[in-house]
């Protein structure tokens, strides 16, 4: 009974300073989205909720490339279905019970069956995962699959993906662990471990440790079970720093998916009514305070969708894979786009942290993390837009960069300079006035 208080008085501290400090790290996350500048995503909930439940939680566009795509199944039905042990596995936390919802619900009526059969499907699940992680491994480190050694994977992103995968297999090892002695534990006819009759694969496990003395067997099981739950809690805390942040971002990104058609470019209001009053002398351009501002130099000047698209990237590299610039050996990588745009949201967080809440650092997104060379190699083909995974658009991120190195610097090659200047006074890109542009058509009855 005293080691039963201790363990929940245990249980809560540990929930409470964990809830807390991921409720920080995710406040912070939203914030960051936050200021980004508006922008209005209108299209109807019909259409918002299909793209979420096709692309997010229907893999749609995984299955793009189908043996990856059957790998990453697995694991993202193993994370789904396995919060439903997670959820007794709380309450008992919570109670000082053992397996509450079995005890309560369940044995001895017509569901005890039904709870057999979910907890061994979560356990071939389990094991499946398992197993699909070490292939994850390998592909990253003995096969080095190309699209995860491109040069923006280096240091943290690479260390991001094994750190998580090994915190899978260990978590699958503490759940084995847990299962296994308790069944064990059963066998044993100890009247606090109810008898389940045994799970699919733990009962094996319980048969093969039965004959470990009692008190072994307690302790493997309470380490099984904190080991569990105390991944769980890491992974709360890890999750907002990784790029496994795409495991809960994934529904609102594709929720709020943009629905211009792709190859479509959004105009800039700013320059709209400029054409506009060129052509139409009548035209009243609506009244703007504060400075105009051409595209974006730094997270501040992106929309807040971009920024949301940051934030669920899942380093996949799908995009760069596809980028006729990096195929070609250009320095562009899309996916390097969106690790920056996440990067620096992150280093402004900390240097307001750190600083106070006014602090400049002198950098912006543009230069210090993106380069004009970069910029400069995009063909705004598209290609990265379609093969994401979740729909997001590295593309939008480069235009509105673009934009602001060239309308903003003016940090654009000589030839288009001149088209730029010939648009400006001649209304078209060549070096004619505007009132020799009919000149060609002087001849045409003669
Ligand atoms: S739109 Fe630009 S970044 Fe995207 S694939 Fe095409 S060239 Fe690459
Ligand atoms: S932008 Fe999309 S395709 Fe590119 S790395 Fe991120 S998730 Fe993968």
């Amino acid at each position: 009974m005293f080691l039963t208080i201790i363990q929940m008085i245990l249980f809560y501290a540990l929930t409470g300073t964990v809830g807390y400090f991921a409720f920080k790290k995710f406040k912070e996350v939203y914030d960051n989205i936050k200021m980004g500048q508006p922008e209005t995503i209108d299209t109807p909930l019909s259409f918002r909720l299909k793209n979420m439940f096709l692309i997010a939680f229907g893999q749609k566009k995984m299955f793009k490339i189908t043996f990856p795509a059957l790998l990453h199944l697995v694991i993202y039905l193993s994370f789904v279905i396995t919060q439903i042990e997670l959820i007794e596995i709380m309450l008992d936390g919570a109670t000082g019970q053992h397996r509450i919802l079995f005890h309560y619900i369940f044995q001895g009526n017509i569901l005890e069956g039904f709870y057999r059969f979910v907890v061994s499907f979560i356990e071939v699940l389990s094991l499946l995962t398992f197993f699909v992680t070490i292939v994850f491994i390998l592909r990253r480190t003995v096969f080095k699959i190309n699209r995860f050694n491109k040069p923006e994977m280096k240091g943290w992103p690479t260390k991001d993906g094994l750190l998580i995968l090994a915190f899978e297999l260990t978590l699958i090892t503490f759940i084995f662990m847990m299962n296994g002695a308790d069944r064990a534990l059963q066998l044993q006819g100890d009247p606090h471990y109810i008898d389940t009759k045994g799970f699919l694969l733990s009962n094996f496990l319980g048969h093969s440790l039965m004959s470990l003395p009692h008190g072994a067997l307690v302790m493997m099981e309470r380490i099984g079970w904190w080991g569990h739950l105390s991944m769980v809690f890491a992974f709360m805390l890890y999750l907002p720093y990784s790029k496994h942040l795409h495991i809960l971002l994934a529904f609102p990104n594709t929720f709020f998916s943009r629905p211009e058609p792709k190859g479509q470019i959004r105009n800039m209001e700013s320059v709209m009514h400029e054409v506009k009053s060129m052509f139409d002398d009548s035209y009243q351009a609506p009244e703007t305070d504060g400075e105009i501002k051409f595209g974006a130099k730094d997270v501040f000047d992106l929309s807040w969708k971009s920024l949301l698209d940051a934030y669920t990237c899942t380093e996949c590299g799908r995009c760069t894979q596809a980028c006729p610039a990096n195929q070609t050996g250009k320095i562009l990588s899309p996916r390097k786009i969106m690790i920056d745009t996440r990067d620096r949201m992150e280093e402004i967080t900390r240097n307001r942290k750190i600083h106070g809440p006014d602090f400049t650092d002198n950098k912006t997104l543009l230069n210090d993390y993106v380069t004009s060379e970069e910029l400069r190699a995009c063909t705004t083909c598209n290609a990265c837009v379609e093969e994401c995974p979740v729909n997001i658009s590295p593309l939008n991120i480069i235009l509105e960069l673009r934009r602001n190195m060239i309308m903003d610097e003016s940090n654009s090659p000589q030839e288009w300079n001149t088209m730029f200047a010939n648009m400006e006074n001649n209304q078209a890109p060549w070096q004619f006035s505007m009132e020799d542009r009919l000149n060609w058509t002087d001849d045409l009855n003669k």
